[in-house]
């Protein structure tokens, strides 16, 4: 079975592009606010690094989701997409003095602060400002996440967050300060994530750490898990929704929420990744001493994500029906990891045949670079064609 594509209309549009299927992400965020809205205080952001072409944070927005972002440029696509800057929250390890700033101006509803040293040129720059910059701490839980290395986060040795055994000292710091006020704990396991027992594992760390805060008295108004969810790379097709139910009701049923306190989000990948893929047109065929090359005019500069973590995405050659054949797909780009994939089946390919890279939504269009002087690929939505 092969994706969905109006490629009659794909005719007169420049290769490589990113398609967006709009439908797909409007069906994606009805399941997402449907599952998360038969759970009291459930708040879902979108993280916002997956994926910020103009168009897609639009429909985003619209659907009512709040924004996470990661720098001040996210912040400011954000605010242009129309998103309140009551329901966006700023997470990074490296928040410049500048981004900070942009933060404050809009009152932004949370720095997500990762260190003290942080915390302390927050409480400075609010001050000089004359505000009172709302600080959730990030700890790092130390809880693997059986997925890629590259993209397990919360582990001791990662970089991100605030220890578990400071976790305490930075509240009474932020305590302590008159400018910023502490309003919750933030976590991030991972991402690519498809084992609710490793969600499961995070909800016990945070019942630990909330049960010892309440023996200090420490009042915790907000706690945010973070993002996450996988998505199947290997079924786009079967499976284009990921399992949203599952997901909010294992934090339901695992997570010791108090009473009125907020449960938020920050789902990425499993929001965008399956609306997306990068369609690219042949260049070449070629037979080399044992196999044969499909030569596409995309390249790791446009999806970098196989050269990178070798991650799988389903390839398709949506302009031929004609009897499968073994190819490597690869790029034109002159590194040897620009492969797309190695001895896949797909249908007899020809100079000019449309390939379509699936499950491309996330960190696809957002990563892609100039190397070898390429342009930058566009983002289409349904609706632009
Ligand atoms: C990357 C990131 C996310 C989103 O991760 P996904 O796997 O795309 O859901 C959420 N929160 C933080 C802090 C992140 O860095």
């Amino acid at each position: 079975m092969k994706g969905n594509f109006p490629i009659e209309r794909f005719s007169g549009i420049e290769t490589p592009f990113y398609y967006y299927d709009s439908e797909l992400l409007r069906k994606t965020l009805n399941t997402i606010n449907d599952e998360a809205g038969k759970h009291e205080n459930f708040c879902v952001h979108y993280a916002v690094k997956a994926n910020a072409n103009p168009r897609v944070l639009n429909i985003i927005c619209q659907a009512g989701l709040g924004a996470d972002c990661v720098s001040g440029g996210e912040i400011e696509a954000c605010i242009k997409a129309g998103f309140a800057p009551s329901k966006i929250v700023y997470a990074g390890v490296g928040k410049s003095d500048w981004e900070i700033n942009l933060g404050l101006d809009h009152d932004i509803f949370c720095f997500n602060v990762e260190s003290i040293a942080e915390l302390e040129v927050i409480n400075e720059l609010a001050q000089a400002k004359g505000k009172v910059a709302r600080v959730a701490f990030r700890i790092n839980p130390n809880v693997g996440a059986h997925t890629h290395a590259n993209i397990t986060t919360g582990l001791a040795e990662n970089k991100f967050g605030i220890a578990m055994d400071q976790m305490e000292e930075a509240i009474a710091e932020a305590e302590r300060m008159e400018n910023v006020s502490f309003v919750g704990l933030h976590f991030h396991i991972g991402s690519q994530i498809l084992d609710m027992g490793d969600f499961e594992a995070l909800c016990n760390r945070i019942n630990e750490l909330q049960d010892q805060l309440e023996r200090h008295h420490i009042k915790v108004e907000n706690i945010n898990v973070g993002g996450g969810l996988g998505i199947s790379y290997d079924h786009p097709n079967r499976e284009p929704i990921p399992d949203f139910k599952s997901y909010f009701s294992t934090y339901a049923t695992k997570l010791k929420l108090r009473p009125g306190q907020k449960l938020h989000f920050e789902l990425g990948r499993a929001v965008v990744a399956q609306m997306g893929s990068l369609i690219t047109r042949t260049l070449y065929v070629k037979q080399g001493t044992a196999k044969q090359f499909a030569i596409v005019d995309a390249g790791m500069t446009d999806l970098i994500r196989p050269a990178l973590y070798q991650a799988y995405h389903k390839i398709e050659n949506i302009s031929s029906d004609l009897p499968c054949e073994t190819y490597d797909v690869v790029g034109p780009i002159c590194e040897s990891s620009d492969v797309f994939a190695k001895a896949i089946d797909i249908n007899k390919t020809r100079r000019g045949d449309l390939i379509a890279l699936r499950s491309a939504g996330a960190y696809g269009e957002i990563m892609a670079s100039q190397y070898n002087c390429r342009k930058l690929p566009k983002g289409y939505i349904t609706e632009d064609l």
